[in-house]
């Protein structure tokens, strides 16, 4: 999925794809350090979140930052008004893959929020592994509902250092 990284940038200028991709890094940097304020857990991942729309910051989420259940990517989605205009523009920044089924069945995936958001791009450093759901296929789903996902797979190792407690196969 090499071809991912090399994308024009968002308003179609002719940046070059290195400077597109030390924005995506500077903002996965964020989301990896909002990622160690999440209270550890033995059950679930340590997610960090930031959305981002015309180059800055308008919310930020962490696993577990205002409920035990919280998801990152909800966390920071719950911050905004659903109707915010600027959320057909933004991208979401995880540090994991937004999860397509989840355990608390009263709040949908974040694949889901992020569906009904209209948020347009997700960047994501790593995929879920099957420990706690089978099969994550948040990506997959976003892919098949026309959002453009990046992957920094680079970023994959620092993005788990926080989870190393957990079996991650
Ligand atoms: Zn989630």
């Amino acid at each position: 999925m090499r071809e991912l990284w090399i994308t024009p940038d968002r308003q179609g200028n002719s940046m070059s794809a290195d400077s597109a991709e030390s924005t995506d890094h500077r903002f996965m940097h964020r989301a990896i350090e909002l990622a160690r304020n999440c209270p550890p857990s033995s059950t679930a991942y340590s997610v960090g979140a930031v959305i981002v729309a015309d180059g800055v910051e308008i919310a930020t989420g962490w696993s577990r930052e205002t409920d035990e259940k919280v998801h990152a990517e909800e966390s920071a989605l719950n911050k905004l008004d659903p109707d915010d205009p600027r959320l057909t523009r933004a991208t979401i920044y995880s540090t994991l893959e937004p999860c397509s089924t989840r355990a608390t069945a009263n709040r949908p995936p974040c694949a889901d929020r992020i569906l009904a958001a209209g948020i347009p791009t997700v960047v994501i450093a790593w995929r879920e592994p099957s420990l706690f759901v089978a099969a994550c296929e948040g990506v997959d789903k976003l892919r098949r509902h026309g959002v453009r996902v990046v992957e920094l797979t680079d970023l994959a190792e620092e993005a788990m250092s926080m989870n190393t407690h957990l079996d991650l196969g």
